[in-house]
């Protein structure tokens, strides 16, 4: 037996199935390119899921995370601690955001958006005042709140009684805002500015400004969900940005800690005072290691970077546009959907037998290249993607 068959073998007999996995085992990465147990290399368009935003092994994180694991790994949070402090400290001077509570991944990050928005309408409107209204076709995290977030009927369905509390709104339809914020007292409203899961669709920026004005004058928080689209990934710091909006909550979490687990929840002015002493709380939450790797991705993601993530998206866009099998191209920045004539599912996988990893959202092809993709292998891999579309 081959160890690549060895591996699928246990997996199969040891993991959960909850992954209908490549027959890819990935076992080093430089960059952009990942190498299998056989010697087969890609060029990596996927980021493991927009987490990896400089790449496999990027040598600045790799420095910052080793350094901090051979000084000190992990100290709870009864104490303070550098790395931590310093990442908040670079998140709020970098959004303008007040205050930021750490945890490890992105549906934790959203509950406590939450759990932060429901006591703050609970102070100030009272307790039934708990309604949290997110979008059709959105994508909140995996926790039984988070599925309850989530607007996707799919998937609710073998795991109630779900969370109550939350409705979800048809999206560009503003009337439906006003409608269920009518029906429910309304503690907050959630959005991603682009949905991820739910096939790369960038909301329009009417839609999110009316959503955002609305909310302000009903003293009803905004909160968005930047765990796929924050951190450069949209050629703004935080897909927000690309919007003329002031949210008053932004999670994040995916490409924040570089390929190491975090989630960050930042609060505006309103809430920043909200949670106090033992209304939250996360063993790892704000590990050293993680954050000293935080620390090294968040410094670099500067205007130079993000003016080059945009760059290369437009670079992609022209390059697609070029193939018949391409009809659309959505999303923004290096977070890009492809709708195509064939099966993306049937393209994603001959793709990664031409050397390429891509993923799919929905019926669409996403792509999710590293942040520092070089220019050359960037298009080697959309000519590939292409000629796998037609
Ligand atoms: C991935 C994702 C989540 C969930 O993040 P986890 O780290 O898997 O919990 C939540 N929201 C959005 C928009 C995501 O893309």
């Amino acid at each position: 037996m081959n160890t690549q068959n060895k591996i699928q073998t246990e997996d199969r007999e040891y993991i959960a199935g909850t992954y209908n996995r490549f027959p890819v085992a990935l076992v080093s990465g430089k960059g952009s390119i990942a190498t299998d147990i056989n010697g087969k290399n890609y060029i990596d368009m996927s980021s493991g899921i927009a987490v990896n935003i400089f790449g496999f092994c990027d040598e600045v994180w790799q420095r910052a995370i080793s350094e901090q694991a051979a000084k000190l790994q992990h100290t709870s949070n009864l104490f303070y601690s550098e790395p931590c402090t310093k990442l908040a400290h670079l998140l709020c001077e970098k959004t303008g955001m007040k205050k930021v509570f750490f945890s490890n991944s992105g549906a934790e990050a959203n509950e406590c958006a939450v759990k932060t928005a429901r006591k703050y309408a609970a102070d100030k409107k009272g307790e039934d005042f708990f309604t949290i209204i997110t979008l059709k076709n959105s994508f909140h995290g995996r926790t039984i709140s988070m599925l309850s977030a989530t607007g996707q009927e799919h998937y609710h369905e073998l795991f109630r009684p779900l969370t109550p509390g939350f409705v979800h709104a048809e999206p560009e339809n503003f009337d439906e805002i006003l409608k269920l914020t009518s029906e429910n007292k309304t503690a907050a409203i959630m959005i991603e500015c682009i949905q991820g899961e739910g096939g790369v669709v960038a909301l329009s920026q009417e839609y999110v400004k009316k959503i955002a004005d609305f909310a302000k004058e009903n003293d009803i928080l905004l909160i968005v969900d930047e765990v796929q689209t924050g951190n450069g990934r949209s050629g703004k710091l935080y897909s927000y940005m690309n919007y003329d909006i002031q949210p008053d909550i932004v999670s994040t979490a995916k490409g924040l800690g570089g390929g190491l687990p975090i989630g960050a929840t930042m609060f505006g002015e309103k809430v920043q005072n909200v949670l106090g002493y033992g209304d939250h709380g996360s063993t790892f939450g704000g590990n050293p290691i993680v954050c000293a790797g935080a620390v090294s991705i968040l410094e670099r993601l500067d205007e130079k970077l993000l003016e080059d993530v945009r760059r290369k998206s437009k670079l992609l866009s022209e390059t697609f546009a070029k193939f018949n099998g391409i009809e659309a191209v959505t999303g923004m920045g290096l977070m890009m959907g492809l709708k195509t004539k064939k099966d993306a599912s049937e393209i994603v996988k001959a793709c990664i037998e031409n050397g390429v990893l891509c993923i799919t959202a929905k019926d669409r092809i996403r792509l999710l290249p590293a942040l520092n993709i070089p220019e050359d292998l960037l298009l080697k891999a959309a000519n590939i993607i292409g000629k796998c579309c037609e």
